[in-house]
């Protein structure tokens, strides 16, 4: 059974519905403990009154979406990047969040070399790991599906995102991110969850859907698709990760039309039933 008092909602499962100010309170009269903001969301409430909310409703702050979009053509725009997260580590040091999610960018506009790219990333995220520890807030690279590698993530598995771990040594506020959406197909995904060992900052939860019907807007709600999350959740606990489990659905035909006590009411029963 999936602890119920881990369970976090991940903004964006409400984000067509409701703002912050809306979305906060509510999440807290429905009993949840912690949220995860995106920064557009941060942004349009602004930051000090976010900061205002999550006290006064006593919530606390499982992750800050997100950071990276690090490669990019032109050595200015990966410099703007690079300062963008160093914002990005400040909103989130600022809301208390312990870690603010990597979304580490696909080939810059006509770009073929996909090497190039991860060494960008390697390198951005190297920039900003000096103002990550001063700020108190871990770098959590999350690994995408390799669908999104083109335009979201050339970090497609979870040994690749290991791999930039270790090469920045083992002092280095950074760790992985993991989603089971992004990761349930992985054939290495037992030998590398254990691999990640204490490295483990957040664990998302979602469900595949069959057919899916859009690469990026068609999550499914966990207990709806093929993800054997237990299976999933059993392997990362077995490394001691006792942090958040963050419900995290983008879903513009179903769940993201609906009202959001309806959406919050069926998290929690599914975290509670599937996961
Ligand atoms: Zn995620």
């Amino acid at each position: 059974m999936a602890d119920t008092a881990r369970l976090a909602i991940n903004l964006a499962t409400i984000r067509e519905q409701c703002g912050l100010a809306e979305a906060i309170p509510l999440c807290a009269r429905m009993g949840i403990r912690a949220v995860a903001p995106w920064r557009d969301q941060i942004a349009a409430t602004g930051l000090r009154e976010t900061r205002r909310l999550l006290r006064d409703w006593g919530l606390e702050v499982s992750s800050v979406c997100r950071g990276g979009m690090f490669p990019a053509a032109e050595r200015t725009e990966r410099r703007q990047r690079i300062d963008d997260n160093r914002r990005a580590i400040e909103e989130a040091a600022t809301l208390g969040a312990p870690c603010l999610v990597l979304v580490c960018g696909g080939l810059p506009p006509g770009s073929k070399d996909l090497e190039g790219a991860r060494h960008m990333v390697e390198d951005g995220i190297a920039e900003i790991l000096e103002d990550a520890a001063s700020a108190g807030v871990r770098l959590g690279i999350e690994p995408l599906h390799p669908m999104y590698t083109a335009d979201r993530s050339v970090i497609v598995t979870l040994a690749q995102a290991l791999d930039i771990c270790d090469g920045l040594g083992s002092r280095a506020p950074v760790g992985v991110v993991l989603d089971v959406y992004h990761l349930w197909w992985d054939p290495d995904l037992p030998r590398q969850i254990e691999r990640a060992g204490s490295r483990i900052l957040g664990f998302h939860l979602c469900d595949w859907l069959v057919p899916t019907r859009d690469l990026l807007l068609d999550r499914g709600m966990m207990g709806d698709g093929v993800i054997d999350i237990p299976r999933i959740r059993g392997l990362v606990e077995a490394q001691d990760y006792r942090g958040w489990q963050e419900v995290e659905i983008f879903s513009a035909r179903d769940w993201w039309r609906r009202p959001p006590e309806e959406v919050l009411r069926i998290c929690i029963e599914r975290h509670a039933r599937h996961c």
